[in-house]
Protein backbone atom coordinates (compact mmCIF):
# COMPACT_ATOMS: atom_id res chain seq x y z
CA UNK A 1 0.00 0.00 0.00
CA UNK A 2 1.03 3.45 -0.70
CA UNK A 3 2.86 4.82 2.16
CA UNK A 4 2.19 8.88 2.70
CA UNK A 5 4.27 11.18 4.58
CA UNK A 6 2.89 13.45 7.05
CA UNK A 7 1.88 17.00 5.31
CA UNK A 8 2.16 15.31 1.88
CA UNK A 9 -0.48 15.78 -0.91
CA UNK A 10 -2.35 14.17 -3.93
CA UNK A 11 -2.29 15.97 -7.32
CA UNK A 12 -4.18 14.07 -10.29
CA UNK A 13 -2.73 15.93 -13.39
CA UNK A 14 -4.36 15.14 -16.78
CA UNK A 15 -2.54 16.78 -20.49
CA UNK A 16 -4.85 18.11 -23.00
CA UNK A 17 -2.98 18.56 -26.31
CA UNK A 18 0.24 19.17 -27.30
CA UNK A 19 3.99 18.74 -26.41
CA UNK A 20 3.92 22.64 -25.14
CA UNK A 21 1.24 21.39 -22.65
CA UNK A 22 3.31 18.41 -21.35
CA UNK A 23 5.96 20.48 -20.70
CA UNK A 24 3.82 23.19 -18.75
CA UNK A 25 2.47 19.94 -16.88
CA UNK A 26 5.84 19.54 -15.90
CA UNK A 27 6.40 22.37 -14.77
CA UNK A 28 3.15 22.54 -12.40
CA UNK A 29 4.20 19.08 -11.05
CA UNK A 30 7.74 21.11 -10.24
CA UNK A 31 5.85 23.54 -8.32
CA UNK A 32 3.76 21.59 -6.34
CA UNK A 33 6.46 19.14 -5.75
CA UNK A 34 8.17 22.09 -3.49
CA UNK A 35 4.29 22.53 -1.63
CA UNK A 36 4.70 18.89 -1.00
CA UNK A 37 2.36 17.39 -3.75
CA UNK A 38 2.77 14.41 -5.12
CA UNK A 39 1.45 12.67 -8.51
CA UNK A 40 -1.40 10.11 -8.18
CA UNK A 41 -3.13 8.64 -11.04
CA UNK A 42 -6.24 7.86 -9.36
CA UNK A 43 -8.73 11.10 -8.77
CA UNK A 44 -10.39 9.67 -6.26
CA UNK A 45 -7.93 9.86 -3.50
CA UNK A 46 -6.64 13.07 -5.13
CA UNK A 47 -6.78 16.36 -2.91
CA UNK A 48 -6.08 18.50 -5.74
CA UNK A 49 -7.20 17.93 -9.65
CA UNK A 50 -5.73 19.75 -12.57
CA UNK A 51 -6.84 19.37 -16.34
CA UNK A 52 -4.19 21.09 -18.56
CA UNK A 53 -6.37 21.89 -21.44
CA UNK A 54 -6.38 22.44 -25.09
CA UNK A 55 -7.98 24.83 -26.88
CA UNK A 56 -6.76 24.31 -30.75
CA UNK A 57 -9.84 23.02 -31.90
CA UNK A 58 -13.20 22.68 -31.17
CA UNK A 59 -13.17 19.07 -30.23
CA UNK A 60 -9.91 19.13 -28.44
CA UNK A 61 -11.59 21.73 -25.91
CA UNK A 62 -14.93 19.36 -26.09
CA UNK A 63 -13.22 16.72 -24.71
CA UNK A 64 -11.90 18.78 -22.01
CA UNK A 65 -15.74 19.64 -20.73
CA UNK A 66 -16.32 16.21 -20.57
CA UNK A 67 -13.57 14.98 -18.37
CA UNK A 68 -13.97 18.03 -15.95
CA UNK A 69 -17.63 16.90 -16.00
CA UNK A 70 -16.56 13.55 -14.27
CA UNK A 71 -14.90 15.09 -11.44
CA UNK A 72 -18.09 17.24 -10.20
CA UNK A 73 -19.59 13.96 -8.06
CA UNK A 74 -16.17 13.63 -6.40
CA UNK A 75 -16.22 17.51 -5.39
CA UNK A 76 -19.69 17.01 -3.80
CA UNK A 77 -18.48 14.19 -2.23
CA UNK A 78 -15.51 15.94 -0.99
CA UNK A 79 -15.83 19.62 -0.52
CA UNK A 80 -11.70 19.55 0.61
CA UNK A 81 -10.90 19.14 -3.13
CA UNK A 82 -9.23 21.51 -5.08
CA UNK A 83 -10.24 20.88 -9.14
CA UNK A 84 -8.59 23.14 -11.45
CA UNK A 85 -8.36 24.39 -14.58
CA UNK A 86 -4.90 25.31 -16.83
CA UNK A 87 -4.08 25.73 -19.65
CA UNK A 88 -5.37 27.30 -23.31
CA UNK A 89 -9.16 26.93 -22.46
CA UNK A 90 -8.43 28.03 -19.07
CA UNK A 91 -6.69 31.42 -20.80
CA UNK A 92 -9.40 31.52 -23.53
CA UNK A 93 -12.66 31.40 -21.42
CA UNK A 94 -11.51 32.94 -17.67
CA UNK A 95 -14.16 33.89 -15.58
CA UNK A 96 -16.54 31.94 -17.56
CA UNK A 97 -15.62 28.89 -16.75
CA UNK A 98 -16.29 29.50 -13.07
CA UNK A 99 -19.82 30.05 -14.18
CA UNK A 100 -20.11 27.24 -16.13
CA UNK A 101 -18.52 24.90 -13.84
CA UNK A 102 -19.64 25.90 -10.12
CA UNK A 103 -17.36 22.93 -8.31
CA UNK A 104 -14.55 24.69 -10.09
CA UNK A 105 -12.02 26.33 -7.78
CA UNK A 106 -9.32 27.80 -9.96
CA UNK A 107 -8.65 28.64 -13.28
CA UNK A 108 -5.20 29.53 -14.52
CA UNK A 109 -3.66 30.69 -17.83
CA UNK A 110 -0.49 29.47 -18.98
CA UNK A 111 1.57 32.32 -17.78
CA UNK A 112 0.63 31.91 -14.48
CA UNK A 113 2.07 28.19 -13.64
CA UNK A 114 4.73 29.65 -11.19
CA UNK A 115 1.84 31.19 -9.15
CA UNK A 116 0.35 28.10 -8.36
CA UNK A 117 1.34 27.52 -4.44
CA UNK A 118 0.56 31.25 -3.81
CA UNK A 119 -3.28 29.77 -5.74
CA UNK A 120 -3.54 27.05 -3.73
CA UNK A 121 -2.67 28.33 -0.75
CA UNK A 122 -5.00 31.32 -0.99
CA UNK A 123 -8.15 28.64 -1.60
CA UNK A 124 -7.01 26.27 0.75
CA UNK A 125 -6.78 29.74 3.77
CA UNK A 126 -10.09 31.38 2.28
CA UNK A 127 -11.75 29.01 0.17
CA UNK A 128 -11.40 31.29 -2.30
CA UNK A 129 -12.60 30.69 -6.17
CA UNK A 130 -9.78 32.05 -7.83
CA UNK A 131 -9.20 32.90 -12.23
CA UNK A 132 -5.26 33.96 -12.77
CA UNK A 133 -4.71 35.16 -16.46
CA UNK A 134 -3.07 37.94 -16.98
CA UNK A 135 -0.46 37.39 -19.59
CA UNK A 136 2.62 39.76 -19.01
CA UNK A 137 5.55 40.85 -21.94
CA UNK A 138 8.55 39.37 -20.17
CA UNK A 139 9.58 35.89 -18.91
CA UNK A 140 10.72 35.90 -15.53
CA UNK A 141 13.06 33.21 -14.89
CA UNK A 142 11.76 31.78 -11.83
CA UNK A 143 8.98 30.78 -13.68
CA UNK A 144 11.56 28.30 -15.49
CA UNK A 145 13.80 25.36 -14.25
CA UNK A 146 11.75 23.81 -11.64
CA UNK A 147 10.78 20.74 -13.87
CA UNK A 148 12.27 17.47 -12.47
CA UNK A 149 14.05 15.68 -14.93
CA UNK A 150 12.61 11.61 -14.95
CA UNK A 151 14.35 9.66 -17.54
CA UNK A 152 16.36 9.78 -20.79
CA UNK A 153 14.19 12.29 -22.63
CA UNK A 154 13.21 16.07 -21.93
CA UNK A 155 11.50 18.95 -23.37
CA UNK A 156 13.16 22.42 -23.05
CA UNK A 157 10.70 25.58 -23.68
CA UNK A 158 12.73 28.31 -25.49
CA UNK A 159 9.98 30.87 -25.93
CA UNK A 160 6.85 31.60 -25.15
CA UNK A 161 3.85 32.76 -27.30
CA UNK A 162 3.81 33.66 -31.31
CA UNK A 163 3.59 37.14 -33.29
CA UNK A 164 1.97 35.26 -36.27
CA UNK A 165 -1.65 35.31 -35.91
CA UNK A 166 -2.47 33.08 -38.58
CA UNK A 167 -6.15 33.16 -39.80
CA UNK A 168 -7.34 30.52 -37.96
CA UNK A 169 -4.79 29.85 -34.94
CA UNK A 170 -6.09 30.78 -30.94
CA UNK A 171 -2.62 30.43 -30.14
CA UNK A 172 -1.48 34.11 -29.82
CA UNK A 173 -4.34 34.92 -28.15
CA UNK A 174 -4.23 31.97 -25.46
CA UNK A 175 -0.38 31.75 -25.48
CA UNK A 176 0.37 35.47 -26.04
CA UNK A 177 3.05 37.11 -28.11
CA UNK A 178 6.61 36.03 -28.81
CA UNK A 179 9.02 36.27 -26.14
CA UNK A 180 12.33 34.76 -26.06
CA UNK A 181 14.37 32.74 -22.88
CA UNK A 182 17.80 33.96 -22.08
CA UNK A 183 20.21 31.53 -24.01
CA UNK A 184 22.15 30.98 -20.46
CA UNK A 185 19.20 30.44 -18.46
CA UNK A 186 18.36 27.58 -21.16
CA UNK A 187 21.73 26.43 -21.16
CA UNK A 188 21.98 26.06 -17.30
CA UNK A 189 18.76 24.10 -17.49
CA UNK A 190 20.04 21.95 -20.10
CA UNK A 191 22.74 21.00 -18.26
CA UNK A 192 21.24 20.24 -15.16
CA UNK A 193 18.20 17.95 -16.94
CA UNK A 194 21.73 16.03 -18.22
CA UNK A 195 23.37 15.78 -15.03
CA UNK A 196 20.32 14.22 -13.81
CA UNK A 197 20.58 11.86 -17.11
CA UNK A 198 18.69 13.50 -19.78
CA UNK A 199 20.52 12.48 -23.55
CA UNK A 200 17.74 13.41 -25.87
CA UNK A 201 16.48 16.94 -25.49
CA UNK A 202 13.60 18.66 -27.52
CA UNK A 203 13.81 22.45 -27.56
CA UNK A 204 9.90 23.55 -28.09
CA UNK A 205 8.50 26.75 -29.42
CA UNK A 206 5.84 27.64 -31.49
CA UNK A 207 8.34 29.50 -33.93
CA UNK A 208 11.58 28.70 -33.24
CA UNK A 209 13.11 30.15 -36.39
CA UNK A 210 12.54 33.45 -34.76
CA UNK A 211 13.93 32.66 -31.33
CA UNK A 212 16.30 35.54 -30.30
CA UNK A 213 14.76 38.59 -31.19
CA UNK A 214 16.17 41.13 -29.54
CA UNK A 215 18.30 38.34 -27.94
CA UNK A 216 21.88 37.30 -27.51
CA UNK A 217 21.99 34.24 -29.70
CA UNK A 218 19.92 33.38 -33.09
CA UNK A 219 18.27 29.72 -33.21
CA UNK A 220 21.22 28.09 -34.62
CA UNK A 221 23.91 29.21 -32.19
CA UNK A 222 21.39 28.55 -29.57
CA UNK A 223 21.51 24.91 -30.95
CA UNK A 224 25.12 24.79 -31.00
CA UNK A 225 25.25 25.66 -27.54
CA UNK A 226 22.85 23.14 -26.45
CA UNK A 227 24.23 20.26 -28.53
CA UNK A 228 27.76 21.08 -26.66
CA UNK A 229 26.31 20.06 -23.33
CA UNK A 230 28.09 17.37 -22.12
CA UNK A 231 26.21 14.23 -21.70
CA UNK A 232 23.54 15.51 -24.60
CA UNK A 233 23.42 12.99 -27.54
CA UNK A 234 20.26 13.87 -29.86
CA UNK A 235 18.45 17.47 -30.24
CA UNK A 236 15.25 18.06 -31.40
CA UNK A 237 13.16 20.91 -32.11
CA UNK A 238 9.70 22.08 -32.60
CA UNK A 239 8.13 23.55 -34.32
CA UNK A 240 9.67 25.34 -37.22
CA UNK A 241 7.88 27.67 -39.38
CA UNK A 242 8.48 27.42 -43.25
CA UNK A 243 9.09 31.26 -44.02
CA UNK A 244 10.71 31.46 -41.03
CA UNK A 245 13.70 28.64 -41.56
CA UNK A 246 16.56 29.80 -42.84
CA UNK A 247 19.76 28.56 -44.73
CA UNK A 248 21.75 28.92 -42.13
CA UNK A 249 19.55 26.46 -39.78
CA UNK A 250 19.26 23.92 -42.91
CA UNK A 251 23.56 23.71 -43.58
CA UNK A 252 23.26 23.12 -39.43
CA UNK A 253 22.31 19.79 -39.91
CA UNK A 254 25.82 18.84 -41.86
CA UNK A 255 27.80 20.30 -39.22
CA UNK A 256 25.95 19.31 -36.00
CA UNK A 257 25.32 15.79 -35.85
CA UNK A 258 24.00 15.80 -32.27
CA UNK A 259 20.60 17.27 -34.50
CA UNK A 260 18.26 14.44 -35.30
CA UNK A 261 17.58 13.69 -38.57
CA UNK A 262 14.08 15.11 -38.30
CA UNK A 263 12.28 18.30 -39.22
CA UNK A 264 8.59 19.24 -38.50
CA UNK A 265 7.94 21.81 -41.15
CA UNK A 266 3.94 22.84 -41.19
CA UNK A 267 2.40 23.37 -44.41
CA UNK A 268 -1.34 23.24 -43.56
CA UNK A 269 -2.45 23.41 -47.31
CA UNK A 270 -0.91 22.87 -50.70
CA UNK A 271 -3.25 25.45 -52.65
CA UNK A 272 -1.43 29.27 -53.01
CA UNK A 273 -4.71 31.16 -52.32
CA UNK A 274 -5.74 28.93 -48.99
CA UNK A 275 -2.23 29.62 -47.70
CA UNK A 276 -2.34 33.50 -48.40
CA UNK A 277 -6.29 33.48 -46.72
CA UNK A 278 -4.24 31.47 -43.77
CA UNK A 279 -1.84 34.19 -43.87
CA UNK A 280 1.17 32.23 -43.96
CA UNK A 281 3.44 33.43 -45.46
CA UNK A 282 4.92 31.36 -48.67
CA UNK A 283 3.68 29.62 -51.11
CA UNK A 284 3.45 25.56 -51.90
CA UNK A 285 5.96 25.90 -54.10
CA UNK A 286 8.54 28.41 -51.79
CA UNK A 287 7.49 25.40 -49.50
CA UNK A 288 8.35 22.50 -51.66
CA UNK A 289 12.21 23.98 -52.84
CA UNK A 290 12.68 23.86 -48.78
CA UNK A 291 11.26 20.35 -48.33
CA UNK A 292 13.73 19.09 -51.78
CA UNK A 293 16.69 20.54 -49.83
CA UNK A 294 16.51 19.31 -46.70
CA UNK A 295 16.09 15.67 -48.69
CA UNK A 296 18.44 16.53 -51.44
CA UNK A 297 21.28 17.51 -48.49
CA UNK A 298 20.28 14.90 -45.77
CA UNK A 299 18.57 11.65 -47.69
CA UNK A 300 18.05 10.11 -44.09
CA UNK A 301 15.99 13.03 -43.44
CA UNK A 302 12.35 12.66 -42.21
CA UNK A 303 10.22 15.36 -42.76
CA UNK A 304 6.87 15.66 -41.06
CA UNK A 305 3.88 18.34 -41.61
CA UNK A 306 0.47 19.64 -40.37
CA UNK A 307 -2.02 19.33 -42.67
CA UNK A 308 -5.76 21.87 -42.17
CA UNK A 309 -8.48 20.14 -44.69
CA UNK A 310 -12.00 22.15 -45.14
CA UNK A 311 -10.30 25.65 -44.54
CA UNK A 312 -13.51 28.51 -45.56
CA UNK A 313 -13.70 28.47 -49.11
CA UNK A 314 -11.80 25.75 -50.11
CA UNK A 315 -12.64 24.13 -52.93
CA UNK A 316 -13.00 20.41 -54.21
CA UNK A 317 -9.75 21.79 -56.74
CA UNK A 318 -8.02 23.70 -54.23
CA UNK A 319 -8.16 20.31 -52.04
CA UNK A 320 -6.73 18.21 -54.79
CA UNK A 321 -3.73 20.89 -55.21
CA UNK A 322 -3.25 19.64 -51.14
CA UNK A 323 -3.04 16.16 -52.37
CA UNK A 324 -0.76 16.62 -54.62
CA UNK A 325 1.84 18.11 -52.80
CA UNK A 326 1.35 15.31 -50.31
CA UNK A 327 1.93 12.54 -53.36
CA UNK A 328 5.13 15.09 -54.61
CA UNK A 329 6.56 15.50 -51.17
CA UNK A 330 6.23 11.81 -49.51
CA UNK A 331 6.07 13.01 -46.04
CA UNK A 332 7.33 10.54 -43.76
CA UNK A 333 4.50 11.24 -41.64
CA UNK A 334 1.91 13.60 -41.70
CA UNK A 335 -0.66 15.42 -38.69
CA UNK A 336 -4.10 16.42 -40.31
CA UNK A 337 -7.04 18.15 -38.58
CA UNK A 338 -10.80 19.38 -40.06
CA UNK A 339 -10.65 22.64 -39.37
CA UNK A 340 -12.61 23.82 -37.00
CA UNK A 341 -13.37 27.81 -35.77
CA UNK A 342 -12.16 28.82 -33.00
CA UNK A 343 -12.98 32.14 -30.94
CA UNK A 344 -11.24 35.28 -31.51
CA UNK A 345 -9.06 34.31 -34.85
CA UNK A 346 -10.40 36.18 -38.25
CA UNK A 347 -10.72 32.79 -40.12
CA UNK A 348 -14.03 32.76 -37.63
CA UNK A 349 -16.08 35.29 -39.47
CA UNK A 350 -14.49 34.42 -43.34
CA UNK A 351 -17.51 33.16 -45.72
CA UNK A 352 -17.56 30.11 -47.29
CA UNK A 353 -17.61 27.91 -43.89
CA UNK A 354 -18.05 24.21 -45.25
CA UNK A 355 -20.20 21.43 -43.97
CA UNK A 356 -19.31 18.96 -41.63
CA UNK A 357 -19.38 16.11 -44.43
CA UNK A 358 -16.91 17.93 -47.13
CA UNK A 359 -14.06 18.25 -44.56
CA UNK A 360 -14.33 14.84 -42.73
CA UNK A 361 -14.51 13.16 -46.63
CA UNK A 362 -11.95 15.70 -47.37
CA UNK A 363 -9.65 14.33 -43.85
CA UNK A 364 -10.41 10.57 -44.49
CA UNK A 365 -9.30 10.62 -48.03
CA UNK A 366 -6.11 12.67 -47.09
CA UNK A 367 -5.48 10.28 -44.16
CA UNK A 368 -5.93 6.84 -46.23
CA UNK A 369 -3.28 8.31 -48.92
CA UNK A 370 -1.25 9.56 -46.32
CA UNK A 371 -1.04 6.05 -44.51
CA UNK A 372 0.29 4.62 -47.67
CA UNK A 373 2.84 7.13 -47.90
CA UNK A 374 3.86 6.00 -44.52
CA UNK A 375 4.27 2.82 -44.80
CA UNK A 376 6.27 3.47 -48.07
CA UNK A 377 8.30 5.76 -46.26
CA UNK A 378 8.78 3.12 -43.67
CA UNK A 379 9.65 -0.37 -46.06
CA UNK A 380 12.48 1.85 -47.43
CA UNK A 381 14.10 1.51 -44.06
CA UNK A 382 13.88 -2.33 -43.88
CA UNK A 383 17.13 -4.15 -44.22
CA UNK A 384 19.03 -1.14 -43.18
CA UNK A 385 20.59 -0.96 -39.40
CA UNK A 386 19.42 2.39 -37.91
CA UNK A 387 20.71 3.57 -33.72
CA UNK A 388 17.95 3.88 -31.12
CA UNK A 389 17.63 5.81 -27.63
CA UNK A 390 15.61 3.18 -25.74
CA UNK A 391 12.53 4.68 -24.28
CA UNK A 392 10.77 1.40 -22.42
CA UNK A 393 8.57 -1.63 -22.91
CA UNK A 394 6.77 -1.58 -26.39
CA UNK A 395 3.12 -0.35 -25.89
CA UNK A 396 1.81 -3.42 -27.77
CA UNK A 397 3.94 -6.15 -25.91
CA UNK A 398 5.65 -5.77 -21.89
CA UNK A 399 8.23 -8.10 -23.32
CA UNK A 400 9.79 -6.09 -26.39
CA UNK A 401 11.64 -3.00 -26.08
CA UNK A 402 10.91 0.26 -27.91
CA UNK A 403 13.46 2.91 -29.17
CA UNK A 404 13.01 5.82 -31.26
CA UNK A 405 15.33 6.45 -34.36
CA UNK A 406 17.20 10.00 -35.04
CA UNK A 407 14.64 10.29 -37.55
CA UNK A 408 11.66 9.58 -35.07
CA UNK A 409 10.47 6.43 -35.93
CA UNK A 410 9.05 4.10 -33.22
CA UNK A 411 11.43 0.72 -33.51
CA UNK A 412 10.53 -2.06 -31.68
CA UNK A 413 11.83 -4.88 -30.95
CA UNK A 414 13.19 -8.45 -28.83
CA UNK A 415 16.21 -7.78 -26.41
CA UNK A 416 17.08 -10.03 -23.29
CA UNK A 417 20.38 -8.34 -23.13
CA UNK A 418 21.58 -5.79 -20.48
CA UNK A 419 20.02 -2.68 -22.02
CA UNK A 420 17.41 -0.20 -20.32
CA UNK A 421 16.39 3.12 -21.27
CA UNK A 422 17.87 5.53 -22.35
CA UNK A 423 20.61 3.27 -23.94
CA UNK A 424 21.27 3.80 -27.17
CA UNK A 425 21.50 0.40 -29.46
CA UNK A 426 21.43 -0.31 -33.21
CA UNK A 427 18.52 -2.46 -34.10
CA UNK A 428 18.30 -4.14 -37.62
CA UNK A 429 14.98 -2.72 -39.17
CA UNK A 430 12.79 -6.28 -40.29
CA UNK A 431 9.31 -5.08 -40.59
CA UNK A 432 7.72 -2.32 -41.43
CA UNK A 433 4.05 -0.71 -40.53
CA UNK A 434 2.55 2.67 -41.16
CA UNK A 435 3.49 4.35 -37.53
CA UNK A 436 6.20 2.01 -36.46
CA UNK A 437 8.68 -0.41 -37.24
CA UNK A 438 10.23 -3.97 -36.04
CA UNK A 439 13.67 -5.11 -35.42
CA UNK A 440 15.68 -7.14 -33.54
CA UNK A 441 19.27 -6.45 -32.13
CA UNK A 442 21.99 -8.34 -34.77
CA UNK A 443 24.32 -10.38 -32.58
CA UNK A 444 27.83 -9.96 -31.75
CA UNK A 445 30.55 -10.06 -34.76
CA UNK A 446 27.35 -10.14 -37.30
S1 LIG B 1 2.70 30.19 -36.41
FE1 LIG B 1 0.53 30.38 -36.87
S2 LIG B 1 -0.26 28.30 -36.47
FE2 LIG B 1 1.72 28.43 -35.44
S3 LIG B 1 1.24 29.08 -33.34
FE3 LIG B 1 1.69 30.94 -34.52
S4 LIG B 1 -0.31 31.66 -35.23
FE4 LIG B 1 -0.57 29.51 -34.58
Amino acid sequence: MEQIKEGVKKVFLETFGCQMNENDSERILGFLKDIRYIRTNEPSSADLIILNTCSIRDKAEQKVYSALGRFRELKEGRPGLIVGIAGCVAQQEGQKLLKRAPYLDLVFGPHNIHRLPDLIGEISEKRARLVAVEQSASIDENEYGLVSASGEKAFVSIMRGCDNFCAYCIVPYTRGREVSRESGDIIDEVARLAEGGVKELTLLGQNVNSYGAGSDVSFPELLRLVARVDGIRRVRFITSHPKDISEELIYLFAEELKLARHMHLPVQSGSDRVLKEMGRGYTASEYAAKVKLLKRLYPEMAVTTDIIVGFPGETEDEFEETMALLRALRFENVFSFMYSPRPLTRAASFEGQLPLEVRSERLQRLQEAQREISLERNLELVGRRVEVIVEGTSKSDESEFSGRTSCNRIVNFPFDGAAGPGDFIEVAVTEAYPNSLRGEVPQQGK
